[in-house]
């Protein structure tokens, strides 16, 4: 039996693997393999049934050194301390490797949102944000959406944090409806950024994105956007999936018709004119790009070797193993890690934080223009370290964004 893969202890191999190329100051090293501060809540909310369930949170902060605290909070079962504390330090490598002035923080709610009614779902957010109230602010930590939470929980979010403080503090979060505060674009910011990603990407192995055959699992936030961009860039999507299974069509699927069965029927499973196929099929398709957009783990060095597809672009956060990038790279597949791939989203969230700071509002085009510009950006920088140190574009994006980090932190010391 395979144990499942730790995601923290992944992301200290990945940590290891920068430190190493990075020759990194053992003194930082040290403060960069754990959080800053771990916060776990207890959330009590009154049901609808009228019973009180207790649910467990967590806000972890990694480290701030460039900037406030920034990221996503997720309402899952399988939450767990390790998983938050994993993508809380993603965070912090990812803004650094789109050079956003934000450090990485992370949130998490152990519950199952599928089963909660909106207005359960509504007091589970403002409770747990007014357990993390004293530690979240404008210029402390800017929480953001993840997997289940969308701008509808910022919104509450926002307002719970804006009634304690007294006034409204829009920037107090990111990924706000646009009648609140947010930015044009936040929505399908990941997915776009993941988008340009997989053109840079194929510009670099030399394919051709007109009718290029792209597999995603997850059709969320991140895989639908991204699958509306790529078909929008000329590409063949032929699988789709969700948590209830997958979809294949080599003739191709339309993601905008996809996404209308996915909100009448709730899933992609079921839709005209597409075999059925399971998740973990999905992964071993034959098509030029792969992109995993769901939960993390799923690329191990179980089936990395049955992968098929050219380029991987990682919309999800950790969806490959340590082990599973190693035969990946022998096997010559070009993978866009999370860090760089899934960026285009707490991009756009810094560009929210800087027109609610301004008061400003930015219309739909600057944002795509100013996110196309930052992303292209970012992948051309981990490009060029990848080939100039002849390492996998995961080790290139980790030596620029943990580099970034790291040499903030010795430019500020330690005080006192
Ligand atoms: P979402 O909740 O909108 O969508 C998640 C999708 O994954 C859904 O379609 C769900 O059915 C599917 N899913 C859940 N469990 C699954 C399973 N076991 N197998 C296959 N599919 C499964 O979430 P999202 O915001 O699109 O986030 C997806 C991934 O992208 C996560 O790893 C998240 O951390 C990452 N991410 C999101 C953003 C963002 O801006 N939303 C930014 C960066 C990274």
């Amino acid at each position: 039996m395979t144990t499942k893969p730790n995601p923290f202890q992944n992301a200290l191999k990945q940590l290891d693997i920068a430190a190493e190329l990075l020759k990194m100051d053992p003194d930082i090293y040290q403060m960069l393999k754990e959080p800053k501060r771990v916060v776990t809540v207890a959330v009590p909310v009154r049901m609808d049934s009228g019973e009180v369930i207790t649910y467990l949170g967590y806000r972890i902060q990694h480290n701030d050194a460039r900037g406030p605290y920034k990221g996503g909070i997720r309402y899952h079962p399988d939450v767990s301390l390790d998983e938050v504390k994993a993508l809380a330090f993603w965070m912090t490598w990812k803004c650094g490797v789109v050079d956003i002035p934000f450090g990485g923080a992370k949130g998490g709610v152990i519950c199952n949102p599928k089963e909660m009614s909106r207005s359960e779902k509504e007091r589970l957010t403002r409770r747990y944000t007014s357990m993390i109230a004293p530690l979240m602010g404008p210029y402390i930590d800017i929480p953001a959406p993840d997997v289940y939470t969308d701008a509808q929980t910022m919104a509450w979010i926002m307002d719970t944090y804006s009634q304690l403080t007294g006034y409204r503090v829009p920037e107090c979060v990111t990924g706000k409806p646009v009648s609140l505060g947010g930015s044009e674009g936040r929505a399908e910011a990941t997915g776009l950024g993941a988008a340009i990603c997989a053109s840079e990407a194929a510009n670099a192995i030399g394919l051709n994105l007109k009718d290029a055959t792209v597999a995603i699992q997850g059709f969320g936030n991140v895989g639908s956007n991204a699958a509306l961009f790529l078909a929008e860039m000329g590409c063949k999507i032929i699988a789709l999936s969700d948590s209830r299974g997958g979809i294949f069509s080599p003739k191709g699927i339309n993601p905008l018709a996809a996404l209308r069965y996915k909100e009448k029927t709730g899933s992609v499973v079921g839709m005209a004119g597409c075999d059925e196929i399971t998740n973990e099929e999905l992964l071993e398709l034959e098509c030029d790009i792969l992109l995993p957009a769901a939960l993390e783990n799923v690329i191990t060095q179980e089936n990395a070797s049955r992968v098929k597809a050219r380029i991987v672009v990682e919309g999800a956060n950790g969806p490959t193993t340590p082990e599973a990038d190693k035969i990946l790279y022998s096997n010559k597949v070009f993978v866009v890690p999370d860090i760089l791939a899934n960026a285009g989203g707490v991009t756009v969230s810094y560009f929210e934080w800087v027109q609610n700071l301004n008061r400003d509002h930015w219309n739909l085009a600057e944002v795509k223009r100013k996110l196309e510009e930052k992303m292209i950006s970012a992948f051309k920088s981990v490009y060029e370290t990848s080939v100039k140190y002849n390492i996998d574009m995961r080790a290139a994006a980790l030596m620029v964004g943990v580099g970034r980090v790291a040499e903030a932190i010795k430019t500020l010391g330690i005080w006192p």
